[in-house]
């Protein structure tokens, strides 16, 4: 139902913007529920990312989400920051009232959790040691993702190895390893969960050359690129009878939160939202 205001407003804020899948998730979602809202893209430029918070929460709008470059930044541009965001160092979601006051949350985390339990359910049973490969902002999301979900030992390994050690000394767990990526073959037939999280493998870029040999039979392997949805790694993965993971799933579980925060209403990351997904993404 529209409020008296008209019907909610929320968009996602990025540099470009155009790319962006979450549009779309979100005006399924709309009209599968059979409400009345609008979900923008809104191409906000580095250095601006206030004014525009502060000009779209005048505006009336519930909230948005932040991409690619804005992350970082809307740490600083909100009010009141939600404690998981601090940690992680990221926010990717905005919830605002007319009155200016901005509130900062990530829901990549929750996001990359509910989708590995629903993609591969019984990964705790052999993902207690875990390797993650890289070190940028969406590593550091899955990195908080796996030590809050219990992991007994997590391998932090990226091309360049100071930025691993880097992000091991900001999350500050002793259950945290971190190495260059030429370690894989010495930890590989340890670890009962790899996660993929750089774009190494996107249409476009050099996949990852990594040799799944020595990953032990169970092994789950998630790789966060969604495009194209079945990597070259994942392709290798499910040629060894590895359990596989695609980016698709985190995309769709990480809007829940929003939809909820924005409209009011529960969507669900099904099988037809990862189908309307994979048709956008290919
Ligand atoms: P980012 O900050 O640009 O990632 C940089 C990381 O990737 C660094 O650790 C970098 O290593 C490493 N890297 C880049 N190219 C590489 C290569 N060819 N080989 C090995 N390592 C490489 O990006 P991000 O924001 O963390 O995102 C990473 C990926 O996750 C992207 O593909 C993004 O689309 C995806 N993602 C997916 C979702 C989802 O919902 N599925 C959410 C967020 C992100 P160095 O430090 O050595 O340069």
């Amino acid at each position: 139902m529209p409020t008296p205001e008209g019907p909610r407003l929320a968009g996602v804020v990025g540099w470009p913007i155009g790319h962006s899948l979450s549009p779309a998730l979100h005006r399924f979602w709309l009209e599968r529920a059979g409400l009345e809202g609008v979900f923008l893209p809104l191409a906000v430029m580095p250095g601006k990312l206030e004014n525009a918070l502060r000009g779209l929460a005048c505006a009336g709008f519930s909230g948005v989400n932040v991409t690619v470059p804005h992350k970082q930044a809307a740490l600083a541009a909100v009010d009141e920051l939600d404690p998981l965001a601090a940690r992680v160092g990221a926010v990717n979601l905005v919830t605002m009232t007319r009155d200016g006051h901005l509130r900062g949350a990530n829901s990549d985390v929750g996001g990359f959790l509910a989708s590995l339990d629903s993609s591969a359910p019984d990964w705790r049973k052999v993902g207690e040691s875990a390797i993650l490969i890289g070190a940028g902002g969406a590593a550091r999301a899955v990195a908080v993702a796996l030590l809050d979900a219990g992991v007994r030992h997590l391998v932090i390994l990226n091309r360049d190895p100071g930025r691993a050690a880097s992000l091991a000394a900001a999350l500050d767990d002793p259950r945290i390893e971190a190495a260059g990526l030429g370690t894989f073959p010495d930890v590989a037939a340890s670890a009962g969960l790899l996660v993929q999280a750089t774009p190494a493998g996107m249409a476009g870029q050099p996949p990852l050359d990594i040799d799944l040999a020595a990953m032990p039979a169970g092994a789950v392997v998630y790789d966060l690129v969604y495009r194209p949805r079945e990597t070259a790694l994942l392709a290798k993965a499910r040629a060894r009878g590895l359990a596989t993971v695609d980016g698709l799933g985190m995309l769709a579980h990480q809007a829940v939160p929003a939809f909820r925060a924005f409209y009011g209403a529960e969507a669900r990351a099904d099988a037809a939202t990862l189908d309307v997904l994979a048709g956008l993404a290919s």
